[in-house]
């Protein structure tokens, strides 16, 4: 199937107002990283934030699956290249309904004609082009309504293209051009798929975990640094902070009450996270919580929980369904790493009956019977936390920072 160019959509909101120039900025450098294994393919801008890509031969496959991982993009069109010449757009519209997976029963021609000197007018293109086309293919029929196939023909002064198909991108905001947020990230399905959301909205994403070495293992390590290699196919490269939690948590399992050792558990973390949001100059926590899905889920806990964060706790999957959340863990590649066995920290103290219902009372006069040893910890936490630079699957470009 031959295509010459990739004809690029954004939403709305990035191509108005103060923030455009930004935004702009921001998906041409996306776009240029994910073109990088495609070194022929080009990025061309124009004015009003039109962008295409000219693939100057490289694969519309590669070309289609790399601008998948481009957020802000909210859609775009392979098209035929050719010369703003009546005759040369004859067979481009030719070729255009020829590749096309099976001929249609109607179609329409929809002009644009950027080029005001081109020597047709629109309304003379439209009856020109439809009758060539009509001339080639038997039954088919014009239908300007509700037509099977649109064929978009754009008259532009140095060449003219010609597309009909509009393959939808994941849409969002450009990387980064909301801020930046912690991500919690477990190793399990649910975390990795909020990630990928906060990403969708703009938000650029550093990934905190927690680990019990050596109650974990190297290999739960490793699990969680392949997540999030897998997320930085979106974003170029990931920040995973790794926190040392065994002191923390064997800790709480000997002083606090058994059903209550997950609320307390996570309360530390939102902390630990918190200061380094503050260090990184994050402004929210994004966990993989749904409501209800477990016992530290329930809106009690969410409310204790949450309550230990002053920052804003963003929630993507929290009216999601298991069912529901798993289609997209595959969709964006990290299930298959998400479902490894290896156990994560919290797994390995889960007591028999955690609290559903705790009180914020109690487990705030809990806490304030740990003043003397937990504040303390939580820093040591943070000094000990190493922290890697990942990128996708090339392993050699592990960063340690501190
Ligand atoms: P997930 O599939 O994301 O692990 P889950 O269904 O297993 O979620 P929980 O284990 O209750 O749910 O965790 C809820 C959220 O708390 C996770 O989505 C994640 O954001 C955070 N979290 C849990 N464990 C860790 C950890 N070891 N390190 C970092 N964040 C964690
Ligand atoms: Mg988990």
């Amino acid at each position: 199937m031959r295509t010459d160019v990739i004809l690029l959509r954004f939403g709305e909101l990035m191509l108005k107002g103060r923030n455009r120039s930004r935004f702009e900025n921001q998906i041409v450098q996306q776009i240029k990283r994910v073109l990088k294994p495609l070194p022929k393919a080009a990025l061309r801008t124009e004015s009003y934030g039109r962008m295409y890509v000219e693939l100057n031969g490289e694969s519309y496959e590669e070309a289609e699956k790399a601008l998948g991982k481009v957020f802000g993009l909210l859609s775009f069109s392979p098209a035929i290249k050719t010369i703003p010449d009546m005759k040369a757009i004859e067979e481009a519209v030719l070729l255009a309904m020829n590749r096309l997976p099976r001929t249609p029963q109607t179609f329409k021609i929809s002009v644009r004609r950027v080029n005001k000197q081109f020597p047709h007018e629109t309304f003379e293109l439209h009856r020109l082009l439809g009758g060539h086309v009509l001339k080639h293919f038997d039954g088919l029929k014009v239908d300007v309504h509700e037509p099977e196939v649109d064929l978009h023909v754009e008259i532009r002064h140095l060449e003219t293209f010609v597309y009909s198909e509009s393959v939808p991108g994941p849409g969002g905001f450009p990387l980064g051009s909301n801020g930046r947020a912690m991500l919690m990230l477990s190793g399990g399905i649910d975390s990795p798929v909020a990630g990928w959301f906060a990403m969708k909205r703009g938000l650029r994403i550093e990934a905190v975990h927690f680990h019990s070495y050596p109650y974990t293992s190297e290999r739960a390590k490793q699990k969680v640094i392949d997540l999030t290699r897998s997320l930085a196919e979106y974003a170029g490269s990931i920040h995973l902070h790794l926190v040392p939690f065994t002191d923390i948590q064997t800790r709480l399992k000997e002083t606090c009450r058994e059903n209550l050792i997950i609320t307390l558990m996570r309360r530390a973390m939102f902390r630990i996270t918190e200061q380094l949001a503050e260090r990184r100059e994050a402004l929210a926590i994004v966990t993989g919580e749904s409501l209800g899905q477990v016992a530290s889920q329930t809106l009690a806990n969410m409310n204790v929980i949450g309550r230990a964060a002053s920052l804003p706790v963003l929630r993507p999957l929290v009216t999601m369904d298991k069912l529901e959340i798993i289609p997209l863990a595959q969709k964006i590649g990290t299930f298959s790493t998400s479902i490894l066995p290896y156990e994560d920290c919290c797994t390995l103290f889960v007591p028999k009956s955690p609290s559903t219902n705790p009180s914020l009372k109690v487990v705030e006069r809990q806490e304030q019977w740990m003043e003397e040893w937990l504040p303390e910890a939580i820093r040591e936490a943070v000094e000990r936390t190493e922290t890697l630079l990942l990128k996708p699957d090339d392993k050699s470009e592990e960063d340690r920072l501190f």
